[in-house]
């Protein structure tokens, strides 16, 4: 059993030492994670320019690219031996509801898909005050692997988990969620370089909009992991019929 493990906060954060340590009395364990923090990379590739592999440690990877690089790198050519999982994370920080689309963590997950076996991404959900227990989110992520191996899930699945940062014992249980969605972004904050030209920050996500019953917003604020499956499909596919009677008014 092979485990690659990655993440989108860079190899030497907290979450993926927790992560990689948890996992590794249930699998050998393979760490190729971006060499710095890329959070927000989401499913990018990079295309323009080689990338540098550096063994940091025995098992230990740093690619000066994007998570998915990563994983991309890991199962299509640069070991002479495939995994039989990616889990991703633990990352800094909640994804829920549409940060799911932006998430490099999640990302790299989606990327073990070719592997043809259920993947996980785990995400802690952090505040400045929280105190960040990533033993907490690495210890969730070892139960619901260990639990994978015992009886295997649909292996297209790609399985989104938020965990409360809380210590272990406190955590209420596991529920089985669907993303909510959140308010539009707040406003970017505009600055000065420091030659007085203006430039721009990214503003923080918005506050939840839908994080009503069976959303992972609702799971986490009552104290639960969160665990959604995800797809890749993004065709809506209920208005396709209705889609296809409008072109057809464009004639031809
Ligand atoms: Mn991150």
């Amino acid at each position: 059993m092979k485990i690659l493990v990655s993440n989108d906060d860079g190899y030497q954060a907290r979450g993926i030492r927790a992560l990689s340590k948890a996992l590794a009395d249930l699998a050998e364990v393979t760490v190729v994670a971006p060499d710095r923090n890329r959070s927000g990379a989401s499913n990018s590739l990079t295309l323009d320019m080689p990338l540098r592999v550096i063994e940091v440690d025995p098992g230990v990877y740093c690619v000066q690219g994007t998570p998915t690089d990563c994983v991309h790198l890991a199962i299509t050519g640069l070991f002479d031996y495939d995994h039989d999982m990616v889990v991703s994370g633990v990352n800094d920080g909640a994804n829920l509801g549409d940060d799911v689309l932006y998430s490099g963590t999640v990302a790299a997950a989606i990327e073990g898909r070719f592997l043809g076996l259920p993947t996980l991404a785990v995400s802690l959900c952090t505040t400045p005050e929280s105190g960040g227990h990533f033993e907490t989110g690495a210890r969730v992520a070892r139960q619901l692997v260990g639990e994978m191996l015992e009886r295997p899930l649909d292996p297209s699945l790609i399985l989104n988990v938020n965990v409360p940062d809380v210590p272990f014992e406190a955590l209420k249980g596991f529920r089985g969620t669907r993303l909510g969605y959140r308010h539009r972004s707040e406003a970017i904050i505009p600055a000065r370089d420091p030659r007085g030209r203006p430039v721009y920050w990214v503003g923080p996500a918005g506050p939840q909009q839908d994080a009503g019953p069976g959303t992972d917003f609702q799971a986490i604020a009552q104290g639960y992991v969160s665990v959604t499956p995800l797809q890749i499909d993004l065709t809506r596919h209920a208005v396709l019929g209705e889609l296809s009677g409008w072109l057809e008014g464009l004639g031809g």
